[in-house]
């Protein structure tokens, strides 16, 4: 099971746009933590089921291959403020979710349905569908 946190598993991309907003965040007094990028299909099953068949906080409603990390083209964050990882911060979510789309990505805490404050991605305008068939952004 593969579930990483660098920033050169991503697609080559996506990798400048990472940066990029990792830049811009400490530019404005919050470090980034990365969480995860790439994670294999197994591992995402291993998130899914966790909830449901395993204990835990249900964290994600995308079985393996339903999610943008398999695809290389998402990473999950978390603000680090004074050294410590904020989690329940809101304000500094909003903070970052700007940045991020500043930097061109998309952020997931503005998803309607299941909001993900921590996730944010380039998908080039490809759908789940187009990376399940086997597209992917162009080099
Ligand atoms: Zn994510």
């Amino acid at each position: 099971m593969i579930n990483s946190r660098n920033i050169s598993d991503l697609h080559i991309k996506v990798q400048p746009l990472c940066e990029k907003f990792l830049d811009e965040c400490k530019k404005s007094g919050i470090d980034i933590l990365i969480t995860s990028t790439y994670r294999d299909i197994e591992i995402q099953n291993a998130l899914y089921a966790q909830g449901r068949t395993t204990p835990g906080h249900i964290v994600t409603n995308a079985r393996g291959g339903q999610s943008f990390h398999q695809y290389h083209v998402a990473f999950d964050t978390v603000p680090v403020i004074c050294g410590k990882p904020v989690w329940d911060d809101m304000q500094v979510w909003l903070s970052i979710g700007h940045i991020g789309k500043s930097c061109g990505l998309e952020w997931a805490g503005d998803w309607k349905s299941f909001p993900e404050k921590p996730h944010f991605q380039f998908t080039g305008g490809l759908s789940l569908r187009d990376f399940q068939a086997g597209k992917t952004l162009p080099e």
